[in-house]
């Protein structure tokens, strides 16, 4: 802890952290050590971990980063806080992120922009930035973020750390603020494949606070990380082929390829025609979800209330206007819009139709596969503010990596190594929905 918190120190230009919880972390030290010593120690025993800012921890602030949500303090925690702390995790903070986790960058945090530990001129990616950044730093061994549509893989492959999205219902999401519910996801973002392994058997399994968790039986991951055999791996030539995609990232993931042949795994070529599509999908479903999701924050149940407000009209008027930050209240317009009795069949109901077939046609791949390897992003991580003036170029930063989220697979990201440019480079497998302990054991074998 005396570590981690130096480290913090040392690289609180970064803004990584919101809050750091120091006494309450040396204390927690203690008594685990305590428990070390009486042979009575849990899993996670020594490990020392940051919550991503919108999973909710008793008696601690939360604000998924949104000024509508400061200084609120939260009644209870969310499960996976929960399960941590039975494990004797100790939890060190709360991490930057974007505004209720809407962003590829970091940059629409009410307290900031999160800078990239690799070169502080560029983004941390998003949204989970000051996850993958205090990792990254070795501000924290591990930390929790969370991925409705990349947000855990995608600044996990900027900061060449490994992050891990499970499977749809693979987590509960009790205690997590909501953005979109049927893609939410926590997932954790580890310096190692067999950290991600044992968080995500810690934090993973059936809930009574969340009937969407599955009772699939959860396995022990980090026991089981031995892959033997051969894989088949399919790579989508759409997305090697995709215009945006960086030269030497493309390159990057044909050497690897050629690698797992060497190795005697299948890598062959599949199909995947909806990749011009992914995009609009998840962004018309995750804007819908978002709007009545985020209808909540009414400026009296809980957070920002407005002080020029005078009426009950006004009160929920001027509270979200003056609370929420403009990617959030775009994105509640856009949700609001396609919802609307006159636009509903039009885009939301063709947008769920949309989904089914992307769903369909990635679980046909993993049908003859065992996994899809593809790109994180088409690029490296940009520099700040290169994206911000216009949201649809950085909606498309997210094509690698909303697929997944609309099929509801798990989904890791691997650094590979860096760009000439410096930067680290990730790659992504999806695997089959609820195998994520063969995806583990298998990227256990690139890393
Ligand atoms: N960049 C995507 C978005 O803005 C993904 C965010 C996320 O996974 N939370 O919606």
């Amino acid at each position: 802890v005396e570590y981690h918190l130096e480290r913090i120190e040392e690289h609180k230009h970064l803004n990584a952290f919101i809050e750091i919880y120091t006494t309450e972390a040396r204390e927690q030290a203690k008594l685990v050590d305590q428990k070390i010593k009486e042979g009575k120690a849990g899993k996670l025993a020594g490990m020392v971990i940051g919550l991503k800012d919108n999973i909710c921890y008793q008696e601690h602030q939360v604000s998924a980063a949104s000024k509508i949500l400061d200084g609120f303090t939260s009644l209870y925690s969310a499960t996976v806080v929960q399960r941590l702390l039975e494990q004797d995790a100790v939890i060190i903070g709360r991490l930057n992120c974007d505004e209720f986790a809407m962003g590829a960058s970091n940059e629409t945090s009410f307290y900031g922009p999160v800078l990239n530990a690799a070169d502080a001129t560029k983004v941390s990616g998003g949204s989970s930035g000051g996850s993958a950044v205090a990792v990254q730093a070795d501000m924290c061994h591990a930390a929790l973020g969370t991925d409705t549509g990349g947000s855990v893989r995608q600044p996990a492959a900027f900061c060449g750390v490994v992050g891990l999205k499970p499977s749809y219902g693979r987590v509960s999401r009790h205690g997590i603020i909501a953005y979109a519910s049927s893609f939410d996801q926590v997932g954790p973002i580890t310096k190692s494949v067999e950290d991600a392994a044992l968080l995500l058997e810690v934090i993973a399994g059936k809930d009574e606070f969340d009937s969407t968790v599955s009772s699939v039986p959860v396995a022990e991951y980090s026991k089981n990380l031995a892959f033997n055999g051969k894989a088949r791996i399919a790579y989508l030539s759409e997305t090697l082929e995709s215009e945006g995609l960086d030269p030497e990232i493309k390159a990057s993931m044909l050497k690897n390829m050629d690698l797992l042949r060497k190795d005697g795994h299948i890598v062959e070529e599949a199909h995947f025609p909806y990749l011009d599509y992914v995009v609009p999908t998840y962004y018309i479903l995750t804007a819908a979800e978002a709007s009545s999701n985020l209808a909540r924050y009414d400026g009296v149940h809980f957070g920002y209330l407005s002080p020029n407000a005078n009426d009950l009209e006004r009160t929920y008027k001027k509270s979200r206007t003056e609370g929420f930050g403009l990617e959030v209240k775009r994105r509640i317009m856009l949700g609001a819009f396609v919802l609307s009795a006159g636009y509903y069949d039009a885009y939301y109901a063709k947008a769920q139709k949309v989904r089914r077939l992307i769903r369909d046609n990635l679980n046909d791949i993993l049908t003859n596969y065992d996994f899809i390897l593809l790109p994180n992003a088409p690029t490296t991580a940009w520099k700040l503010g290169e994206k911000m003036e216009d949201p649809v170029v950085m909606y498309l930063a997210d094509i690698f990596t909303v697929q997944a989220s609309l099929a509801g697979l798990p989904a890791i990201s691997i650094p590979v190594g860096d760009h000439s440019n410096g930067l680290p480079i990730g790659l992504q497998l999806i695997g089959r929905k609820f195998e994520e302990e063969n995806l583990l054991a298998f990227s256990k074998t690139l890393l």
